[in-house]
């Protein structure tokens, strides 16, 4: 069977079908999964062992058999839990069919063949009857079925099914209860991902100012959960307005309800200031008097001892439709409105019962400026980024604009407008200011003379930004669309960014290296199953490939130097043939060399760069600071070396690296 995939390629920055073969798939599900940052999770599994082991206890206490069901029970850990903890039988159903088949292995393999039967199917289609999958009603409902908005992945609808028909009533429940914190806060970064500011240009004509159309001021933008790992912000970057308050919790004992629905909380602001964000995050109890509670409250809130590094559950931030100033001691209202899947906030001032009752349906947020559609939360907090938009404006107005005719190749961006502020003649592709600036709606490779109105283009310019691109040297589409247009080129046009190079730093992360570790036992339990099902979909094709992330987020400190090892020049076209570097970079910090990340500059003149990846380092410890808004390429290595001591410092790591030019695609290989 051959399935089709949906890819960008980089080289015409178009989304395109591959066919794929079907293992494929399956693959990349495995290899990227986020079942071995879970197994990693030691808060997380010690507190299900115990929830679970106490349910088992009550129920036996009753007089009664425990019969187990385990939804979603992937390697099947929790089954394995409840069996050593005395369950009579256990129902895992796990949806995954790669997944389904290694719990199979891995309940044989620890043996507990004859206890936990494992059902490869959704748990909706799940039967129970004398020839059902389930022999009977269980009186036990394990899950693990939560994201970090609670309910994305979702819980509710799966635990309303299951009340309904594969559970007894009365039954225990491992998480008894999960509950919904939020707290308001002001805080200019996390609202700048939500709305664009004004921009000022310094011009030779005065200073100007690009503002937000006024749709864009007032829309509520996207529902789609925005999650970090609110860790990582420090404090000097919000102000806290409210004290954490308890929004909804759901008892997952009783019967759930998944219909959509609203809950209040009445806020007592601790300070005036803008309301702006609520920042959400959870906890479950796993037994019903909350002794044991498993909490993803961040770092102001909770004690550090208890502090549990996940990535698979992090803190949510949700943007108010509009921010709202609120005055210390003034009560205010939120609301937060949930459907199956998703939750949304609005404030209201106080006032009377009614109006709030009649208020209180509040539609799920729909973008109606189109910006929030086009441009993703890290977009708009690079296009907010005043320091990295001063590097444009400083490059263009170096450009000449007597006579100029500039084309932009790069989407959703502000440079037209940028430029046009500038004194560019006339200028392509933008938005608005139509006079001036004309959007050619066609792809470069088609772009045609009457489409410039026969004249040449003087100026190239790119951020370069492109929606479709997911790892750092994906925006290189910038270099194949300048190929494109070539013929329409002026013979000294300026292109700016005029070159771009691709960098590379070993490190060792704090964290992040526990999301591609192997985990060997889980709570005594072999789960080398997985570990071996997951290196074997790494290596599938025999190529491992590097990954996106956010660096920001995860904390690492620098082993070797920053080295460049691919420079790009944007003045030549692409060339024929693949482009290839060999050499070595020297590992000059102790530590653990986890893996290289690899990040892209653009060189807007000969002194003027944009930089997307390391910001600096920032202590001798090597502490590393990243571009907050835009992703590195991770590549983790297949096996990690660590000198203790400067005098063990294992040498030089060998590198060979190949841009290959027909497919835009970056392949690496290291050898420690
Ligand atoms: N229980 C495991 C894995 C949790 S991950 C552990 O705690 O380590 C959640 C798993 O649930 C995924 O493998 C997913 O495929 C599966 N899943 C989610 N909803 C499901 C449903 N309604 N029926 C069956 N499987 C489901």
């Amino acid at each position: 069977m051959k399935t089709f995939c949906g890819r960008a390629n980089p080289t015409t920055g178009a989304m395109e079908w591959i066919e794929e073969d079907e293992n494929y798939d399956y693959h990349q599900e495995i290899a990227r999964s986020r079942y071995a940052d879970m197994l990693h999770d030691k808060d997380r599994n010690v507190k299900y062992y115990q929830g679970i082991r106490a349910a088992v206890s009550r129920v036996k206490e009753r007089g009664e058999k425990a019969i187990v069901l385990d939804i979603g029970t992937g390697t099947g850990l929790l089954s394995m839990m409840a069996a050593s903890a005395g369950a009579d039988f256990c129902y895992a159903v796990e949806v995954f069919k790669p997944m389904a088949n290694a719990a199979v292995n891995i309940v044989e393999k620890n043996g507990f063949g004859d206890k936990i039967k494992v059902i490869n199917k959704h748990s909706t289609e799940v039967t129970v009857g004398p020839d059902g999958d389930m022999q009977c009603r269980a009186n036990i409902l394990v899950t693990e079925l939560f994201d970090t908005e609670l309910i994305g992945e979702g819980a509710l609808p799966t635990y309303e099914h299951a009340h309904k028909y594969l559970v007894q009533e009365g039954c225990e429940a491992v998480p008894h209860r999960a509950t919904v914190y939020v707290q308001l806060v002001e805080s200019k970064r996390m609202w700048s991902w939500n709305k664009l500011f004004p921009v000022r240009v310094e011009a030779q004509d005065g200073e100007k100012v690009i503002v937000s159309p006024s749709e864009m001021e007032n829309c509520p933008g996207v529902p789609s959960v925005c999650d970090i790992q609110l860790n990582q912000m420090p404090s000097s970057d919000f102000t806290i307005l409210s004290d954490v308050v308890t929004m909804f919790s759901v008892d997952f004992s009783k019967p759930v309800r998944s219909a959509s629905t609203s809950y209040r909380v009445q806020l007592e602001p601790v300070r005036s200031g803008k309301a702006q964000i609520v920042l959400s995050w959870w906890d479950i109890d796993m037994d019903p008097c909350g002794m044991i509670n498993c909490t993803m409250a961040p770092y102001w809130v909770k004690s550090t001892s208890a502090f549990q590094w996940r990535d698979h559950w992090m803190q949510c931030v949700y943007f108010l439709p509009n921010e709202e100033p609120v005055v210390q001691g003034e009560k205010v209202s939120l609301l937060a409105c949930r459907d199956e899947y998703s939750v949304w906030y609005k404030l209201q001032k106080a006032r009377g019962e009614e109006e709030n009752k009649a208020a209180a349906r509040v539609e799920s947020p729909v973008c109606r400026c189109q910006a929030h559609l086009l441009w993703n939360r890290p977009r708009f907090g690079q296009l907010n980024d005043q320091n990295r938009t001063g590097q444009y404006i400083k490059a263009l107005m170096r450009v000449p604009k007597s006579e100029s005719v500039c084309l932009c190749v790069s989407d959703g961006s502000l440079l037209p407008v940028l430029a046009h502020c500038l004194g560019a003649k006339q200028f392509f592709k933008a938005n608005h200011l139509e006079d001036k600036i004309k959007i050619i709606e066609t792809r470069p490779e088609l772009l045609m003379s009457s489409h410039l109105e026969d004249k040449k283009v003087s100026v190239l310019v790119g951020e370069p930004f492109f929606t479709t691109s997911l790892l750092p040297w994906h925006n290189l589409y910038f270099w194949y669309a300048r190929t494109a247009v070539s013929s329409h080129l002026t013979s000294n046009v300026t292109v700016l960014p005029q070159s771009a190079s691709l960098h590379m730093m070993i490190v060792e992360f704090q964290d992040l290296w526990r999301i591609r570790s192997p985990c060997g036992t889980c709570e005594g339990f072999d789960v080398q199953t997985l570990d071996d099902m997951i290196q074997n979909s790494l290596n599938f094709r025999e190529s491992k490939e590097a990954e996106p992330h956010p660096l920001w987020e995860y904390p690492c400190k620098s082993l070797s130097d920053p080295q460049e090892v691919f420079r790009f020049d944007f003045r030549e076209t692409v060339p024929e043939h693949s482009l290839s570097t060999e050499g070595s970079i020297k590992i000059s910090q102790k530590g653990k060399s986890h893996g290289a990340v690899l990040w892209m500059e653009y060189h807007l003149a000969a002194d003027i760069s944009v930089n997307t990846g390391l910001m600096q380092i920032s202590n001798e410890k090597g502490n590393c600071e990243w571009n907050p808004h835009c992703k590195q390429a991770v590549y983790f290595f297949s096996s990690v070396i660590e000198a203790e001591t400067l005098s063990d410092l294992p040498g030089d790591v060998t590198y060979a690296i190949n841009f290959n030019t027909k497919t835009g695609e970056i392949a690496m290989d290291f050898k420690l």
